[in-house]
């Protein structure tokens, strides 16, 4: 679905404000970017790569040791306490996204494999 600047523009000319969490959409680009790929915008907002937004939510903000097993398969353990507060929109989950992300970079590794 996408919605034509001229569209944009009435709809805004009217008072309606188009927002998603605290970002108004100024332009009918963004609007369209979102509608397109709303997981890739809110990435793109967070600062993340989409595949570690929803790690992070997938994991329920616990970082995970990133060292290989024998088999190949990544280690299971977890590494201190999780960032809860990316069950929560806006801001707060957007920081705490960030904080599991750095983490997550930083190739953390659990007792075992320290
Ligand atoms: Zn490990």
């Amino acid at each position: 679905m996408n919605i034509s600047k001229d569209k944009f523009d009435a709809i805004k000319f009217k008072g309606v404000k188009l927002s998603w969490e605290n970002i108004e959409f100024e332009t009918h680009e963004q609007l369209n970017k979102f509608m397109t790929d709303p997981d890739q915008f809110e990435a793109d907002y967070i600062g993340v790569t989409v595949t570690e937004m929803l790690t992070s939510r997938e994991q329920a903000g616990l970082v995970r040791c990133c060292a290989r097993t024998k088999s190949g398969s990544r280690c299971r353990n977890t590494i201190g306490a999780a960032h809860y507060n990316i069950f929560i929109r806006g801001m707060e989950a957007a920081s705490a996204i960030r904080a599991w992300a750095a983490r997550e970079r930083s190739g953390e590794l659990c007792h075992i494999h320290a």
